[in-house]
């Protein structure tokens, strides 16, 4: 019997609040999402406006089906945990918040906390991580995890990105 995990990431594979958040930021004028202080700002401009994350994650929608599919993986016993970055107390209080009252999911829930990596939370150890950054999935594998990117637009499948956690499933 196995004891290993699969990790799923939040924001942008269960939900598309990354993009609605990226939204957010936009249009307060913080338009370069490649400069890491105009997301310090805005992350702190979020701690002042605490509507913010309920805008960003409750509002957010499931993508390709993933609170379906993680309902359905719960009730097969599979083992799964989310691995989610946070970046405010706020935004961690809101998604715990919709994950167990709205959402009605159940398995464990893993927060990185801001200037940690998801590999130095949780040791990977050949374990499966499914994530959208390709930075946090490369990270995984090169500290000894499988990683798998998740990119809702592609067609089908490949051996390195899934478009849906569908494949679990059957796993
Ligand atoms: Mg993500």
């Amino acid at each position: 019997m196995t004891t290993d995990y699969t990790f799923i990431d939040f924001d942008g594979v269960i939900l598309d609040s990354e993009e609605r958040m990226l939204e957010r930021k936009y249009n307060l004028g913080l338009h370069d999402h490649k400069n890491e202080n105009e997301f310090d700002t805005y992350f702190e401009y979020t701690n002042s406006h605490p509507k913010e994350w309920e805008y960003i994650i409750k509002e957010a929608k499931p993508i390709n089906n993933s609170v379906e599919i993680i309902k359905e993986l719960e009730n097969l016993k599979k083992k799964i945990a989310i691995l989610t970055k946070i970046h405010t107390l706020q935004e961690m209080k809101v998604k715990t918040e919709v994950l167990r009252e709205n959402l009605k999911i159940l398995c464990p829930v893993i927060f990185v906390p801001p200037g940690v990596k998801k590999h130095q939370v949780i040791v990977p150890n050949h374990q499966l991580l499914i994530d959208d950054s390709k930075k946090n999935i490369t990270k995984w594998i090169e500290n000894g995890g499988r990683g798998l990117i998740f990119d809702p637009t592609i067609e089908s499948d490949t051996n390195k990105k899934v478009r849906s956690l569908e494949f679990l499933i059957k796993r």
